[in-house]
């Protein structure tokens, strides 16, 4: 600590103590070596998965650096550079990991090939909703989790918004029974991926920018993307007519990541309005994410046909999820014992959210 911040702590300290007797909150602060440099200019370079101002994910994180901005008085600038400015959109992790940028905005499930732990934290199949997730982090242990596997990358996550329930995607063809899906190419990411090709499906990754060429020239059958408004951006409506409602992508979590020593080197002050802020644009993110959607599915083109997968489909998927599941946590012990928190998390919140938010779904017709 250096001989400046050591004075503005003291002052704060004794500041506090005179005013309200919290002396004992802020020497465990002065114990944890936090510095607190009220004032001192401070500067990060932040790298996203995405292009300039991409809508909502993009927006959002430019909106989460100006709010620090203002927030810290103009003491904290975050500079963003989007995807292949600085670092390739999916190199963000390991760029920063190694020191050469401060901080990044992605997806979490793109991770998993470091550990396949990740891929929870980033949403499950079938699994936990957007607001739900942010309570098993918050609340039921997962952000703990999900702290010590990224300090082992000397990374530091913070929630960086959700993009709230995804469709399932979009197909050329009807899918009436799981023989329709075999063999069908489509592109889907993560467990969903791993879990369509236990169905039979032959999944694929694409970058975004291809992924319209190849569903108009036939090359894939179907793609999921995020949503009504994204996906109708993406051109999907003037290409394929059955739009399925989703399964695998009920909250995906999307992340603003640190360098550890970095943020462990911010003062207490800039770390509160971070960690403010990002909370924040994840609430605004769920919010733009719902309007949004539900304007762009009230404006859907006739051609498109909104369908339900087949019950058997979605019974068939279940048992597949379990199967990978299952198969990872004997593989790898962090994915065991987050399951394990994510589960009992999850089978508290169901009896309650069976009595409280479906009921009223149910009820208000
Ligand atoms: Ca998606």
């Amino acid at each position: 600590m250096k001989r400046r911040d050591f004075l503005s702590t003291s002052a704060l300290g004794l500041g506090t103590l005179a005013l309200n007797g919290c002396y004992k909150e802020n020497n465990s602060i002065k114990d944890k070596n936090i510095n607190i440099n009220r004032g001192k200019k401070v500067t990060l370079k932040l790298a996203t998965s995405w292009p300039a101002h991409f809508p909502i994910m993009g927006t959002g994180v430019d909106s989460f650096a100006k709010r620090c901005f203002e927030l810290s008085g103009g003491t904290l600038e975050i500079k963003v550079y989007p995807k292949n400015i600085l670092v390739p959109a999916l190199q963000v992790f390991d760029t920063c990991s190694a020191t050469q940028i401060d901080a990044f905005h992605s997806g979490v499930y793109y991770w998993k090939g470091k550990n396949s732990v990740f891929s929870i934290f980033g949403g499950m199949p079938l699994g936990l909703t957007s607001e739900e997730m942010i309570t098993w982090l918050k609340f039921g242990g997962g952000m703990e989790l999900w702290r010590e596997f990224y300090a082992k990358f000397n990374l530091y996550p913070l929630v960086g918004g959700s993009t709230g329930p995804q469709m399932g995607g979009w197909f050329k063809k009807e899918i009436n029974s799981l023989a329709d899906l075999k063999g069908l190419k489509m592109r889907i990411p993560g467990l969903g991926g791993e879990v369509m090709k236990k169905l039979g499906v032959n999944p694929v990754l694409l970058p975004a920018g291809e992924i319209y060429t190849a569903l108009e020239r036939g090359t894939i059958d179907a793609t999921e993307w995020v949503g009504p408004a994204l996906d109708r951006m993406m051109g999907f409506d003037k290409t394929a007519d059955y739009y399925y409602t989703g399964w695998h992508e009920p909250g995906s979590i999307l992340e603003i990541t640190f360098n550890k020593n970095r943020w462990e080197k911010l003062s207490a002050e800039h770390q509160a309005i971070i960690t403010s802020a990002t909370e924040e644009m994840t609430g605004t993110m769920i919010q733009e994410f719902r309007y949004k959607n539900a304007k762009a599915l009230a404006s859907m083109p006739k051609n498109v046909q909104i369908k339900t997968f087949p019950k058997e489909i979605i019974e068939t998927a279940k048992i597949a999820l379990n199967e990978v599941l299952a198969k990872e946590s004997k593989l790898n012990e962090d994915f065991k014992r987050t399951l394990e928190s994510y589960q009992n998390f999850s089978k508290l919140n169901l009896a309650w959210d069976n009595i409280s938010t479906k009921h009223f779904l149910n009820i208000r017709g």
